[in-house]
């Protein structure tokens, strides 16, 4: 098997063995985006001179005993993730030219874990979005199918690991971004629960849903990669001084014990047949592993899309306000005054979703309409996390699909931004909650052209229950026998 198709796992053990050496896989991994992104798009920046020194350090660390946990294992970036030295465009021109000054705390704790930092990958800009194709820099394609869409706004993490040109991805997710990329894309991706992570570094969209998280090869990666980055940070005051478990002691063998819920309101209007089967097919494979499963329900599903489409929208406009053509990035020329420099920077910088979603935001945050919108929606949250809780009173796991669909055409649904804010329906829940989510391969399209579309499916769990969350997956993926495959690239 060539390295860069290896999970991190098998590659520790061939380094470890001494069968590989961290500077050969970070080439097999700097190759395979040479020969493959001119098509896939998935990087916007690679660093090959830093991951290699990269990887020679951390061959001259496991020569003296001293590997951590994830040495010589090259890793994509999201681009919205600062890595010092690096670009961090976040997907937007209005960042085109900024050079990070710091690590995010993320980047530091994967840095002292060993591993090696290939380049930083694209996005939908300011990760607003659900196929990454509003990414400033070229919209990646799905590995599996092209033409298609990768899923965003993650996409690139998705691609790069699916396509075997990085391990392991971090990408962030506010509504989804994590998730719904894995799930197109036949991989494993986990949105940890709010503050688990630090979104020191992270560029902020809507600070009370965001979260960083890793987009894996298979469940036992994706507890490696989070164990590397969870725990408390004080440089990020929503970040939780919680200890962090053992995630890959988690990953036993069994259901005994362990209730699923199966939430009736995800399996509604819109669904495709063949995604909910999926879903079905994996309910019945976890039954047969033990567990006890019962239906639940969460009444308050119907205003998800809009209360998220409401606070996201809001915090983003108060996020994007500093990018003012002054402080970062882009700043227009032809100025005659200060407002001049803010309208035509703004303007000339952000792409149309991005205004719009500013638009939307600052309207819902104004004086004599912020009680009807930004208040209502904060409120109508309180109701949607309190159908959590009282759900997870009845099962420990919840168990759906990730997407009403499995991947469609690139620039199939781009001029239709309410048919995208209504696919993200399954997955904008987990962050308006706060709980931590995964999407794990489920199975493949039968029906339809193409056939052979990843399909995924959703765990969710109640706060800081990542272990169990992590044990359902592994039992999933043990069950239904769709472990890693590189995406065929055909
Ligand atoms: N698709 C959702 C949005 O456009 C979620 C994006 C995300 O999680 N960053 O807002």
């Amino acid at each position: 098997m060539p390295s860069n198709t290896m999970t991190i796992a098998e590659a520790t053990r061939a380094m470890a063995a001494r069968q590989l050496s961290a500077a050969e896989l970070t080439q097999s991994c700097l190759d395979r985006i040479k020969d493959v992104d001119g098509r896939l798009h998935a990087f916007i920046s690679v660093d090959g001179e830093g991951a290699l020194s990269q990887a020679r350090q951390a061959d001259a660390d496991r020569a003296r005993g001293q590997a951590g946990p994830l040495a010589g294992i090259p890793i994509s970036i999201k681009d919205a993730l600062c890595v010092k030295g690096l670009p961090a465009t976040c997907g937007s021109k209005i960042l085109e030219h900024f050079v990070a000054p710091y690590d995010a705390t993320v980047i530091e704790r994967l840095k002292a874990a060993g591993a090696v930092i290939l380049g930083k990958v694209a996005m939908d800009e300011f990760a607003m979005g659900s196929t990454s194709e509003t990414c400033a820099f070229g919209a990646p394609e799905n590995p599996w199918q092209p033409g298609y869409v990768p899923g965003g706004s993650s996409g690139g993490s998705a691609v790069s690991v699916a396509a075997g040109e990085a391990l392991a991805s971090l990408g962030s997710d506010t509504g989804g971004s994590i998730r719904q990329p894995a799930s197109l894309c036949g991989i494993t991706g986990i949105k940890p629960t709010y503050g688990r992570v630090s979104r020191y570094g992270l560029i902020a969209y809507a600070s009370s849903l965001d979260q960083v998280g890793p987009l894996c090869r298979d469940v036992a990666d994706t507890a490696l990669m989070l164990q590397a980055i969870c725990g408390h940070d004080r440089r990020d005051s929503t970040s939780m001084a919680m200890p962090v478990p053992d995630f890959t002691a988690a990953l036993t063998d069994g259901m005994k014990g362990v209730r699923i819920g199966v939430p009736k309101e995800y399996f509604g209007e819109g669904l495709e047949d063949e995604v909910a089967a999926v879903a079905r097919q994996g309910i019945e494979a976890l039954r047969q592993a033990g567990a006890e499963v019962v239906d639940v329900s969460l009444p308050q599903m119907p205003y998800c899309v809009a209360v998220y489409y409401l606070v996201a929208t809001a915090e983003a406009s108060s996020n994007l306000a500093r990018y003012d053509g002054v402080h970062y990035g882009f700043r227009a020329e032809d100025c005659q005054s200060l407002l001049d420099v803010y309208e035509k920077s703004r303007s000339r910088g952000f792409g149309a979703e991005v205004k719009r979603r500013i638009l939307l935001g600052t309207y819902a945050l104004s004086a004599g309409y912020y009680d009807a919108y930004y208040k209502k929606a904060s409120q109508v949250r309180t109701l949607i996390k309190n159908d959590f809780t009282a759900a997870f009173d009845q099962c420990d796991v919840l168990v759906s699909p990730v997407t009403p669909t499995p991947a469609w055409p690139l620039a199939s649904r781009q001029d239709d931004p309410l048919a995208l804010y209504l696919g993200d329906i399954l997955t904008i829940s987990a962050n308006l909650a706060g709980i931590p989510a995964m999407s794990v391969p489920g199975g493949f399209s039968v029906k339809g052209t193409p056939k052979g579309l990843p399909i995924g499916i959703q765990l969710q769990a109640g706060h800081f229950q990542e272990e169990v969350l992590l044990k359902t997956a592994h039992n999933l993926e043990k069950a239904l026998g769709i472990g890693w495959r590189p995406a065929p690239l055909v």
